[in-house]
């Protein structure tokens, strides 16, 4: 008899093992007593009850999931009222969700390039812009990172329509992106430039209107935006924002749009909440980064090599995989939930625990974050030269 047609996983399973790269899933309690510097809930809204409010009479009144495919029967008013909001919020002529950011990433990536066509990729970009790349029909080059010399000269290589694709903070260092410069490479070559803003929406620009604004770019006719609903909205699902004839290109030609169910009216709801409660209270976004500063601060007092933050994430380097997951199992047992990076998520070599710097902290728990990873860190020192 032939062996198993998974051996070939049981391998793979056994090389993880020997790593040490193994994932499992831990499931969160709803009443865990960890103090939360994991999650992406930058705004401290997943939770708000005015946020999950609406989310419940959103799934009320429009129903549990949206019944079909958004050209189908998946698009409520709620739907339009978020899309019209949101673009009004960041600045765009147009909006349109999706059920994932990750969607949103394949959908504008592959129908931004279509044969013939090149896009040029940062090296540091989110995965789903990266599949974006993989799925496309036109030609990819992937540049040096955050460097917009690089985007002019790859740009500068290719006839036809191109794309320059970056993200606006990285998840991994939470550093920024070049923008207005990316903005002035791409305009000497007559490409477009598309920037995924989803650490950005909701801490950066003016009251969290993300970072395309703060850089000078809201509106602009040769931007595309991408974002997330699930991270400073504290909710679920992707956005695209942009001149409405890129809009309109997306709902008749971008596949995850057409094929897929659309956006559960319950995250529509809390995602719209989410937006209304920042344009009354903008304050949130600078406490954020103001978080985010004093988290550095004091982690680099500490000894730490912790990476300046532009956004709301802060990352802190280790050594090996090893010792990011030693010191992140200790900050757990101390009661403190912080993120742990390392291959394959990230490129070979890097390791970083990753900070939330959430604008609900107050300092008392900025002040006992960084107690409990400065002791962490003095019980298990880092050995750089792993
Ligand atoms: N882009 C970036 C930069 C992200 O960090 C993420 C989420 N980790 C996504 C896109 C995907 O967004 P979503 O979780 O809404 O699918």
């Amino acid at each position: 008899m032939a062996g198993s047609p998974f051996a070939w996983i049981d391998e793979q399973a056994h090389q993880r093992l020997q790593a040490g790269l193994v994932r499992t899933l831990r499931p969160r309690a709803a009443d865990s007593p960890l103090l939360d510097l994991a999650s992406n809930d930058y705004l401290g809204l997943a939770r708000h009850p005015e946020i999950t409010a609406a989310a419940a009479r959103a799934a009320h009144r429009w129903g549990a999931g949206a019944t079909g495919s958004r050209l189908v029967s998946g698009t409520t008013e709620l739907h339009g009222e978020l899309e019209r909001e949101l673009a009004d919020f960041c600045g765009f002529e147009s909006a349109l969700v999706f059920s994932s950011g990750y969607a949103a990433n394949l959908a504008v990536v592959t129908t931004l390039a279509p044969h013939g066509s090149l896009v040029v990729s940062d090296a540091g970009n989110h995965a789903s812009l990266i599949d974006g790349c993989r799925l496309a029909r036109g030609a990819t080059q992937v540049v040096a990172h955050a460097d917009p010399d690089a985007v002019r000269k790859a740009l500068g290589t290719h006839e036809g329509p191109a794309v320059a694709v970056s993200d606006t903070v990285f998840s991994v260092d939470g550093d920024a992106a070049p923008l207005a410069e990316l903005a002035t490479a791409c305009r000497e070559h007559g490409a477009a430039l598309l920037v995924d803003d989803a650490h950005g929406l909701g801490v950066l620009g003016d009251g969290g209107r993300g970072a395309p604004q703060a850089a000078g770019l809201a509106g602009a006719p040769d931007v595309v935006v991408t974002a997330t609903l699930s991270k400073s909205f504290g909710s679920q699902g992707g956005a695209v924002l942009g001149p409405a004839p890129v809009i309109d290109h997306l709902v008749n030609a971008a596949r995850t749009f057409i094929f897929d169910t659309g956006l559960a009216p319950a995250a529509a709801g809390a995602a719209l909440a989410a937006l209304r409660l920042l344009r009354r209270e903008p304050e949130r976004a600078a406490r954020a980064r103001e978080v985010a500063t004093a988290l550095h601060t004091r982690l680099t007092a500490e000894g730490l090599e912790a990476v300046r933050p532009d956004a709301a994430v802060v990352s802190v380097r280790a050594p090996s995989p090893e010792q990011a997951v030693r010191w992140a199992a200790d900050c757990r047992e101390a009661g403190l939930a912080v993120g742990c990076f390392r291959p394959p998520s990230v490129p070979d070599g890097i390791s970083r625990l990753r900070l939330t710097a959430r604008a609900d902290l107050t300092d008392a728990q900025i002040e006992h974050a960084v107690g409990v990873i400065s002791s962490v860190r003095r019980q298990s020192p880092p050995n750089w030269r792993e």
